[in-house]
């Protein structure tokens, strides 16, 4: 970890100036400048996806696939595009290898309802980590209990970390199915996430990754980690609430059943019988949030805009001019120290509550998010009920950092357990 001298003073690299792309960080709260941290729960939209959401209402509304008229085609042809735009950014092999669904969540259950249920019996085992958010747990556990197939759960170590050791202890030739994250949304703990897929291929088992946290911060591509899904949302990645995206490899998805039935997912009905369309549609039933999807796509075009390489730049700098802030605060515990780690800083303020904090924080203009982060296995791991939490994205800089410090002084001041560094 870099320590600097004066820790309020960041390097250039803190900076992107992309603040003026996003409306809402121009409202004060409280009477003061919002600063927003909570970036891990949901990212700010700038107004390239604010404006192409009610473009789409304005000028292009209709629905998708079924009409003849030339609206519709138009919607449709929007729809599409957004699909191949999702397809490009994530370099999968083909279009429709992408399902849209409405988040990362819905993604998951989808795969444990399909895949899960078709593949799974009493005996088989599925392994995840102990970093993961309830949205893969949850639905894992509710397969077990259907299939009677067993959940297995590979441990961090004492910084965040899921160690190649641990992990591979728990392969076996029972193990059908590996769900894991990608990065940790309490911790920031980066996963060694191809290594894992290599390592849960070798013994034969299916990978599903969630990228919930991971497809805003760094470059993903679906070649590179091999594995066979991928789950991620849109509002975490600039675009809008209730769009998110499955990506299947081909293979896998031709083989599994649908999960909802109704209109768009089917090639025939009759009240005997019913067959069913090809992926992605089989699994799409009813309207889309077709206005999402576009949105979705000019959010992706708008962090590709910006640039990648840029964006992990800009964010690992804030990460280590942050952390080095924070560490320099007496009373302040780092919870999730990992030597590969994404922009999320967890931590507890000695004497004080995370809530409290939170609270105190949200005072002085500052929005974190305090509690177990739909983590409470990983929170049980460390001992804790929960954390403060302050998740980094493009728009956030140094002044942000600065005001976090200085609203935390603030906290401890007002608790009377202020000390000097
Ligand atoms: N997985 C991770 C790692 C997350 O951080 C989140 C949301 O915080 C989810 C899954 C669930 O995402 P959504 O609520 O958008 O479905």
């Amino acid at each position: 970890m870099n320590t600097v001298a004066d820790p309020l003073r960041a390097p250039v690299a803190t900076r992107l100036p992309v603040a003026d792309d996003f409306p809402i960080l121009a409202r004060p709260v409280h009477g003061r400048r919002l600063v927003y941290l909570d970036n891990g729960a949901t990212t700010q939209k700038p107004t390239a996806v604010i404006e192409a959401e009610a473009r789409f209402y304005r000028e292009s509304n209709a629905n998708i696939h079924r009409g003849v008229h030339w609206l519709s085609q138009h919607a449709t042809e929007l729809y599409d595009a957004a699909r191949a735009t999702v397809q490009r950014f994530i370099g999968a092999a083909r279009a429709d290898e992408i399902i849209f669904t409405r988040g990362t969540t819905e993604a998951i259950n989808l795969v444990a309802n399909t895949w899960g249920r078709k593949q799974l019996t009493a005996g088989d085992e599925i392994l995840i980590t102990t970093l993961e958010h309830h949205s893969n747990i949850v639905p894992w556990q509710m397969l077990c209990e259907q299939t009677g197939a067993v959940l297995k759960v590979a441990p961090v170590n004492e910084i965040g970390e899921v160690e190649l050791d641990g992990f591979d202890a728990l392969l076996s030739p029972r193990t059908r199915l590996v769900a894991i994250t990608h990065i940790s949304n309490a911790l920031g703990t980066v996963n060694p996430v191809a290594e894992m897929v290599a390592h849960a291929h070798a013994v034969g088992a299916v990978v599903l990754v969630d990228g919930a946290q991971a497809v805003a911060h760094q470059a993903v591509d679906m070649q590179a980690l091999g594995c066979d899904f991928y789950a991620f949302s849109g509002h975490k990645l600039y675009g809008p609430t209730g769009i998110g995206v499955l990506y299947g490899r081909a293979e896998l998805l031709a083989d599994m059943p649908p999960w909802q039935g109704g209109g768009d997912m089917i090639r025939t009905v009759s009240f005997e019988r019913s067959t069913y369309a090809e992926a992605p549609q089989r699994f799409e039933a009813g309207t889309p949030n077709i206005a999402g999807a576009v949105a979705l796509g000019a959010a992706i075009d708008y962090v590709q805009a910006l640039g990648m390489d840029r964006i992990v730049a800009h964010e690992h700098a804030l990460l280590e001019h942050a952390t080095a802030a924070l560490s320099a605060i007496p009373g302040l515990r780092m919870i999730g120290t990992a030597a590969h780690k994404a922009g999320i800083l967890s931590f507890m303020i000695e004497h004080i509550h995370p809530h409290d904090l939170g609270t105190i924080l949200d005072s002085e203009g500052v929005a974190i998010r305090a509690g177990h982060h739909c983590a409470m296995p990983l929170m049980t791991r460390f001992g804790i009920p929960g954390t403060a939490r302050a998740s980094l994205a493009v728009y956030n800089d140094d002044t942000d950092i600065a005001a976090l410090v200085t609203a935390i002084e603030k906290a401890q001041t007002l608790f009377g357990t202020r000390k000097k560094p």
